[in-house]
C-alpha cells in the first residue's frame, strides 16, 4: 500500500486509532548510489489522534536499509528508526491552501512518499559497511579492506 484513506478510520467514541500498514517504499538514491528496504516494504505503525476538528497522524517504523558502502561499494546496511508527525485539519479538501510539503491531500495520506522521506532524514551522513571501512585505492580502485598493505610506489 502507498496511499491510505483516512476515511477508512472509524473513530466512534475513540480519540485514537492505531493501524499497522505495510507500506511500499521505492528504492532511493543517496549519495549517487541506490538503496532499498527489504522486499520494498516497511511495516509502518500509523496512529491517528483526533482533537476537535483536526487529526494528528504519527507514523513510526524501524527498517533495515541496504545498498553499497559509500567508501568501498561492498554491501552495507543500517537500521533506521523513523518517526514523523502530520497535522490534518478537517475539511481541508475544499480548496483550502494546500501545504506543498504535506503528505495529506483531502483524506488521502501519501504513506509511500512520507515513509521514504522519513528514512532519508534518518540516514547517516555516510552509509558504510562498517565504521572503520578503508575504502578503495584512489589510484586503482583496489579494495583496501582486502589488501590493507596495498600501495603504489611513488614515481
Ligand atoms: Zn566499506
Ligand atoms: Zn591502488
Amino acid at each position: 500500500m502507498r496511499r491510505f484513506d483516512l476515511r477508512s478510520l472509524r473513530f466512534g467514541d475513540a480519540s485514537e486509532i492505531w493501524r499497522r500498514v505495510p507500506v511500499e517504499v521505492d528504492p532511493f538514491v543517496y549519495g549517487g548510489l541506490s538503496y532499498e528496504v527489504p522486499d520494498g516494504f516497511v511495516d509502518l505503525e500509523l496512529c491517528a489522534a483526533r482533537v476537535g476538528d483536526s487529526v494528528t497522524l504519527t507514523a513510526e517504523f524501524e527498517t533495515p536499509v541496504s545498498g553499497p558502502c559509500q567508501r568501498c561499494l561492498g554491501d552495507a546496511e543500517v537500521i533506521v528508526e523513523a518517526r514523523g508527525v502530520e497535522y490534518v485539519r478537517h475539511g481541508d479538501s475544499e480548496g483550502a491552501e494546500e501545504d506543498e510539503e504535506g503528505y495529506v491531500t483531502s483524506s488521502i495520506v501519501d504513506l509511500g512518499r512520507w515513509a521514504r522521506d522519513l528514512i532519508a532524514e534518518e540516514l547517516p551522513p555516510k552509509l558504510l559497511c562498517r565504521d572503520e571501512c578503508r575504502g578503495l585505492c584512489a589510484a586503482c580502485g583496489a579494495d583496501l579492506n582486502v589488501e590493507p598493505e596495498h600501495r603504489h610506489d611513488e614515481a
